[in-house]
């Protein structure tokens, strides 16, 4: 579904991505896992179209999308939930929600959508006059996954959802991205929790200052000795 070949990214002088090569087949869930820094958010960002790539190529369905701009990419059926969140906070639970759907004009299908993201999170709905603004954390992370659901996506690109969640809450977030999972949408997840991140993805990528230095199934990373000392903290 989505294919990433020898892809190099730079901010100015500094050398962010330096040619990383993965792949997310339809219906993984596919981790990439890796420290601060190492370039987690510069690869989704480059997906969605908001950083440009210096080098190499995206393919999504079998489409070039290197430069196609980002609500193109929307549009083509990539949803991003990003990093902290970002959700609209002087607007309501239902105008964030309507936010995620501005690529569609099926009224009765956005209607759909909304019943399916209420029933996915029925605290969204309880909540949906309210400001973002005024939510918990967990309650954003929600809204920011519920909003990307209303773009009915066929891929989803997840930034850190575990961030500044307590444990209870992470459980139930991962619950969550497992169901989205299993009702068809497939899924790319950065996350720093890697021990949250292999227990659900099928494959995983370790990215390191830039560089894929490790990739298989999640599983097997999860067995790999050098990733138990560096990321799951043994
Ligand atoms: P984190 O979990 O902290 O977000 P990350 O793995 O997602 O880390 P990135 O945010 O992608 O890492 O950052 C990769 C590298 O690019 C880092 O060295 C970072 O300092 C640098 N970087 C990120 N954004 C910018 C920017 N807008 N301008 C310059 N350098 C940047």
């Amino acid at each position: 579904m989505l294919e990433i070949t020898n892809l190099s990214v730079n901010y100015g002088a500094i050398r962010a991505l330096t040619n990383i090569s993965l792949d997310v087949k339809t219906g993984e869930i596919v981790a990439l896992i890796g420290s601060n820094g190492a370039g987690k958010t510069t690869t989704l960002n480059t997906i969605s179209g908001i950083v440009p790539v210096a080098e190499g190529s995206i393919s999504f369905k079998g489409r070039n999308i290197t430069k196609t701009p980002p609500h193109q990419i929307a549009a083509l059926g990539i949803a991003h939930v990003p990093e902290g969140r970002r959700v609209f906070p002087r607007m309501s639970v239902m105008e964030n929600l309507e936010m995620g759907a501005f690529t569609r004009n099926d009224r009765e299908g956005v209607r759909a959508s909304f019943e399916e993201v209420f029933q996915r999170f029925p605290r969204l709905e309880e909540r949906k006059n309210q400001l973002a603004a005024t939510l918990s954390g967990g309650e954003q992370q929600m809204l920011a996954m519920g909003r990307a659901l209303m773009a009915k996506p066929t891929l989803m690109l997840m930034d850190e959802p575990s961030m500044g969640l307590a444990p209870m809450l992470v459980e139930e977030i991962f619950n969550i991205i497992r169901a989205i999972n299993q009702s068809g949408t497939t899924i790319l997840l950065v996350e720093q929790n890697a021990h949250m991140a292999l227990s659900i993805a099928s494959r995983a990528f370790v990215l390191e200052t830039g560089n894929i230095v490790l990739a298989g199934a999640a599983s097997e990373l999860a067995a790999n000795p050098e990733v138990r000392r560096a990321y799951l903290g043994e």
